[in-house]
């Protein structure tokens, strides 16, 4: 991969979650991975949604963090349903390997703020954006993809297709849960007066 050529030894051998710091504390999955969706044509979810519990826009501003280190690909304003995007490559060590690894994005949209710029490393936990409402188009939430194949198209947030595409919790959860054990029934719906739909 290109980018890492400068840094070939950013690893990114942890990982925390993209809100509410190390545990996600205080977030729920207000649409999860995978889910149909009937608004958009039942097509899947390819990501995820990450509401503070307090619903509503109560997440506005709030920090978005680097779920791990990687180097920025991508800042943009995108508009419409998107708003404001971050990518980011990570390099990852292929378990129980020696100097294996392969390459995916983490992608987070509807940004308020954007707090780095394209080339930058960024750490694990690291403050990268700040989450929003994609200009008002939905109660603010974080919409936040994990990618096989970085530098793909940005596509529509949705698709008959989870290809390309991975659950970011499941992944997270294996890798932050060594730590301190998290179910992924911590991230089930919560009970909000305005949930958030998607992308
Ligand atoms: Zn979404």
């Amino acid at each position: 991969m290109q980018i890492f050529q400068r840094y070939p030894d950013f690893i990114a051998d942890s990982y925390e979650f993209p809100a509410g710091g190390k545990y996600g504390e205080g977030y729920y999955i207000a649409q999860k991975f995978g889910v149909e969706n009937p608004k958009f044509g039942y097509r899947f979810h390819l990501g995820e949604d990450w509401n503070y519990v307090g619903g509503g826009d109560s997440d506005y501003g709030a920090p978005v963090y680097s779920i791990s280190n990687g180097i920025v690909s991508v800042i943009a304003d995108y508009g419409g349903g998107w708003g404001k995007v971050v990518r980011v490559i990570h390099k990852h060590p292929v378990p129980e390997t020696k100097n294996q690894f392969y390459y995916f994005e983490a992608l987070y949209a509807h940004l308020y703020t954007i707090e780095v710029e394209p080339g930058q490393m960024v750490k694990k936990g690291e403050w990268i954006a700040s989450i929003g409402d994609a200009g008002g188009a939905y109660p603010s939430h974080l919409h936040f993809e994990l990618r096989t194949v970085s530098g793909a198209p940005l596509g529509g947030g949705y698709s008959f297709s989870t290809d390309g595409f991975f659950s970011p919790t499941k992944f997270l959860i294996a890798q932050v849960s060594k730590e301190k054990a998290i179910h992924e029934d911590q991230f089930g719906p919560a009970a909000v007066e305005k949930p958030a739909t998607a992308p």
